[in-house]
């Protein structure tokens, strides 16, 4: 096995090594459960899944762990969220908890929304055929461990307390920013500077760990502090150290959360415990809408049910995020999932119609030999797609070999490949390919004006494998022929 991951926090790509022989320990930051998760966040979770089939695929076992992040925590605008990212602005400051503004939409109580959305979460991810993990902890279930890891930190000198909030202070741990690469004096002058926070605070970086006096809140806990709620980063620190111990292997989530959840995460565990949080630290960057931004404002939020509503099988959805490696931005439009939609439906179409003339026989060892090189180098999913397009059309090979090399390859893909034909009525037309190729031929364009040469080079080898369509880059710009 020679399982290959880029890990963030060295920035090189490098031989995966388990830390213990028995079980690869992996923890995934969670969906935050107040409203439906978008495609967005559903590519985040699907890069989960892929990883942990790929871990498994190689012949480790795995001990997945995602928290679910059910404690209210503060409104920014889409504007601030922008400007700053994900930080611990209170909710006097910047309007209402997240939680408890649905709660009040809705006329339910914040624990009530907390299920809903947490059941809606688990069916998605029922049927986006991701293997659930093996354990999802609720942060309000872990009020306990987060007081007890912040009573540590205190005792170990790395907390101040204000009239607000207890705070960690990253003045005191010398490697904060080292996942980033930021220093603690550029936070200074960052974009937090201007929105308002506690004016006690030390250090814009500093962030809360138990908020107190906050009496209208709807969740609270006892505390040391007095009665107040954890802040949002303790609870991923405190449940991974309860599952898996520290170190653990991997730790995963979007780009988004490396300059400021995961740093304060490392900044906790490694304080309050004397060793390294986690080995390996991998990020999946954003699904873009249309070549731009998503936003709940800008209507295109979209999500599952969305997909669903529309006619679409969610596993094109699947599909349709097989086909860019995970370090790279993706387009989501709607042609372009149609595109996925009609290559995952010819797929499903060659299995079915193997299925129905043969028996699976034994593995075919070239193909198998490159789908591996693929998903471990990196987890190239792409690159795995592409060897399975080569395979399903190979005429030379025996039936029953190529239905059980699919079908094993299925074990990471997660397609159901053994499930038969997907309907007609689903979303699938060929004017609806007609526009897939444009799209994807559109995204190419954008994804080489970026300099993301591999993402271009992806959506070649997908416009050739999926549709037979090659693209030529003239003056006038692109100009794509079918050739098969
Ligand atoms: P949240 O519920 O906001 O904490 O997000 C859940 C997961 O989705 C996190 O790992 C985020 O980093 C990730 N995420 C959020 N937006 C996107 C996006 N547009 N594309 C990919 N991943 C995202
Ligand atoms: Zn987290």
């Amino acid at each position: 096995m020679a399982l290959s991951l880029v890990n963030t926090l060295t920035r090189r790509k490098e031989l995966f090594k388990p830390l213990r022989s028995s079980q690869v320990t992996v923890y995934n930051c969670g969906p935050t459960v107040y409203d439906f998760p978008t495609v967005g966040n559903w590519r985040a979770f699907v890069f989960d899944d892929i990883l942990k089939r790929t871990l498994q695929y190689s012949g480790y076992q795995v001990k997945q762990v995602m928290n679910l992040t059910d404690v209210g925590h503060m409104t920014m605008t889409e504007e601030q969220k922008l400007q700053t990212g994900p930080s611990d602005i209170t909710d006097n400051e910047l309007g209402e908890d997240r939680l408890e503004k649905t709660a009040r939409k809705t006329g339910k109580t914040v624990w009530e929304v907390a299920q809903f959305y947490i059941d809606d979460f688990v069916a998605g991810l029922v049927v986006l055929n991701c293997e659930l993990p093996d354990v999802m902890p609720r942060a309000t279930d872990h009020i306990a461990q987060q007081i007890a890891m912040i009573q540590q930190l205190e005792t170990k000198g790395y907390t101040y307390i204000t009239k607000q909030a207890v705070y960690f202070d990253t003045a005191k741990f010398a490697r904060y920013g080292e996942l980033s690469g930021q220093k603690l004096e550029d936070k200074l002058v960052g974009a937090r500077e201007d929105v308002h926070v506690d004016p006690d605070k030390h250090h814009p970086a500093d962030f809360r760990l138990w908020q107190i006096n906050q009496p209208n809140h709807a969740m609270e806990w006892e505390s040391p502090w007095g009665k107040g709620f954890p802040g949002w980063h303790i609870e991923c620190s405190a449940m991974s150290t309860a599952y898996l111990g520290a170190p653990f292997d991997i730790h995963t989530g979007g780009v988004d959360h490396i300059a400021v959840h995961h740093e304060n995460e490392i900044a906790q565990t490694e304080a309050a415990l004397g060793v390294p949080m986690c080995r390996v630290w991998l990020h999946n960057e954003f699904l873009q809408i249309d070549g731009g931004r998503m936003g709940k404002s800008l209507g295109n939020a979209y999500t599952l049910q969305d997909i669903i509503q529309k006619g679409f099988n969610p596993l094109a959805l699947r599909y349709f995020y097989l086909n860019a490696h995970y370090r790279s931005k993706q387009n989501f439009t709607w042609e372009a999932l149609g595109g996925a939609a009609v290559a995952f439906k010819k797929l499903r179409k060659i299995t079915a119609e193997l299925m129905a003339s043969t028996m699976p026989a034994t593995v075919l060892p070239v193909y198998a030999d490159r789908f591996v090189t693929a998903i471990e180098d990196d987890l190239n999913l792409p690159q795995a797609l592409s060897v399975v397009w080569d395979l399903s059309k190979d005429g030379q090979v025996d039936a029953g070999a190529k239905l059980a090399t699919l079908l094993d390859f299925d074990r990471v893909l997660g397609l159901q490949l053994d499930k038969g034909e997907i309907p007609d009525a689903q979303v699938t037309s060929s004017t609806g390919e007609q526009t897939a190729i444009e799209a994807l031929v559109q995204e190419r364009v954008e994804a080489r004006r970026n300099k993301d040469f591999r993402r271009s080079d992806e959506l070649r080898d997908q416009l050739f494998k999926e549709f037979g369509v090659v693209v030529e880059d003239t003056a006038t710009g692109p100009k794509w022929v079918r050739k098969s």
